[in-house]
């Protein structure tokens, strides 16, 4: 645990996101500015910076989650096309220093570059976070 890192907070539930799936390991949440609506976060609880920091066991695991919820978020949102994307470091354009897989839905149209994470964010609408979390959820089971 990194006390100044928000995904550890997240992960310690001192503060909270709208979590779609949890683990031992992993934890998988709604990105706060997605993408698109429905853009998840997967990161392994404990803090790793970057991805050569995983081990390759919890990488493991991390890789089985980012699978499974990227089923679900298509389920949820409609979408049949998706990006995972993933930065490491500064330069590569990481902004927060634990280490996290983006999944994000596409639209044909939608006008992402595909994988670019440098992207005007969307807003939720009140409850439309907390419906599309329950969506997600629901698609899992
Ligand atoms: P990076 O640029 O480091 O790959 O992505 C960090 C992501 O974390 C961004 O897409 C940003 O919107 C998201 N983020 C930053 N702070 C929070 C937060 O407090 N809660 C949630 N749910 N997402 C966050
Ligand atoms: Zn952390």
């Amino acid at each position: 645990m990194e006390s100044s890192c928000i995904f550890c907070k997240i992960a310690g539930k001192e503060i909270p996101a709208s979590i779609v799936y949890e683990d031992s390991k992993v934890l998988a949440f709604l990105d706060i500015s997605p993408a698109n609506k429905g853009h998840v976060l997967v990161i392994p609880r404990q803090h790793y910076v970057t991805l050569l920091e995983v081990p390759d066991s919890t990488l493991a695991e991390v890789a089985k989650v980012v699978k499974k919820v990227s089923g679900a978020v298509l389920k949820a949102t409609k979408a049949k096309d998706f990006n995972v994307a993933q930065s490491n470091g500064n330069s590569a354009g990481q902004e927060v220093m634990h280490v996290h897989f983006h999944i994000f839905p596409r639209f044909k149209g939608d006008g992402l570059l595909a994988g670019r994470l440098n992207r005007p964010a969307l807003v939720y609408e009140d409850g439309e976070a907390k419906e599309i979390m329950k969506r997600i959820r629901e698609a899992l089971i």
